[in-house]
């Protein structure tokens, strides 16, 4: 999946990180010698293929900004909930918004959140059932999301969520008025207890299995932006900005490839 956009200048560190194929034990590695890691936690600590972990800000950072939504799990009166959403990154802060009124915003607000982001790079086929599995760069990020109160902290937040997803789009749009505002509840979650998970690579057989006469490999997955399609009601004479031409068929990342 993901067609990802133009460098989005909120996105600093990002552009920072190094965007070379590295494998699996690489990343592990990378992430224990470069400085700007998360510390692992009871509930982030990978458990299951630990060498796919990574908690270095830095992976984490790539992987939230090529995603282009969310989902985020929450504990609505006694029954789990997860609910897809757009989320935007400024620095270590995740922001989620939408409707004052619903249901997700008012009882995220109040109590911990489990947010998750994914990226599914590819299916890997292998040669026996149980060995089947997916290429993928995903991210789990647990904490208490906070509503901002003040207008400034929530304009500034809402142009992290639009500039996420459409680079340029904020400095061509009306901005939210102060009704539009206050319809929208704009919730910060700290970037402080995360883990992001890698697999890239072919499967992994048994010994005995790679002589089967079965195709094996992988099926790269990747998410197609198409020409844009102009508004019927358009006004004849707007063109389409650049940053809407240039949400091209770019290749995923090739950071972070296991
Ligand atoms: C890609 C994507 C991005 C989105 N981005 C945002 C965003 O940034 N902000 C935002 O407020 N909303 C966003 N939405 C919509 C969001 O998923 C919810 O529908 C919305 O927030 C209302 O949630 P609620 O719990 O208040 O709805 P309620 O109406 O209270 O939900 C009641 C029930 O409706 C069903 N339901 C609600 N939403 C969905 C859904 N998306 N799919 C299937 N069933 C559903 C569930 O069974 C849920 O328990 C997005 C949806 C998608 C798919």
């Amino acid at each position: 999946m993901v067609a990802r956009w133009q460098n989005n200048s909120l996105h600093t560190t990002t552009r920072r990180c190094t965007a070379n194929r590295i494998s699996g034990s690489e990343v592990t590695f990378m992430s224990n010698r470069l400085q700007h890691s998360l510390s692992p936690t009871k509930k982030t600590k990978l458990n299951r293929l630990s060498k796919r972990a990574s908690y270095q800000r830095c992976i984490i950072y790539q992987i939230l900004d090529e995603g282009l939504f969310c989902h985020v799990g929450f504990i609505d009166s006694n029954y789990p909930v997860v609910i897809p959403m757009a989320y935007g990154r400024r620095d270590n802060n995740l922001y989620i918004h939408g409707s004052a009124a619903s249901r997700i915003l008012r009882t995220a607000s109040k109590a911990q959140v489990c947010l998750t982001v994914t990226l599914l790079d590819g299916l890997v086929l292998a040669r026996s059932a149980f060995h089947h599995s997916m290429n993928y760069r995903s991210v789990v990020v647990f904490g208490a999301a906070s509503a901002l109160k003040e207008s400034g902290q929530k304009l500034s937040a809402l142009r992290a969520i639009s500039e996420h997803i459409m680079p340029g789009r904020w400095q061509d749009v009306r901005k939210p008025n102060n009704v539009e505002l206050r319809q929208t509840l704009v919730l910060r979650l700290r970037l402080t207890e995360a883990s992001a998970k890698i697999r890239t690579g072919p499967p992994v057989d048994e010994d005995e299995d790679y002589r089967l006469p079965v195709w094996a490999g992988e099926v790269p997955i990747s998410l197609l932006a198409r020409p844009p399609v102009a508004d019927p009601q358009l006004r004849a004479e707007i063109v389409t900005p650049d940053y809407v031409k240039k949400v091209t068929l770019r290749p995923p990342s090739p950071a972070i490839r296991i």
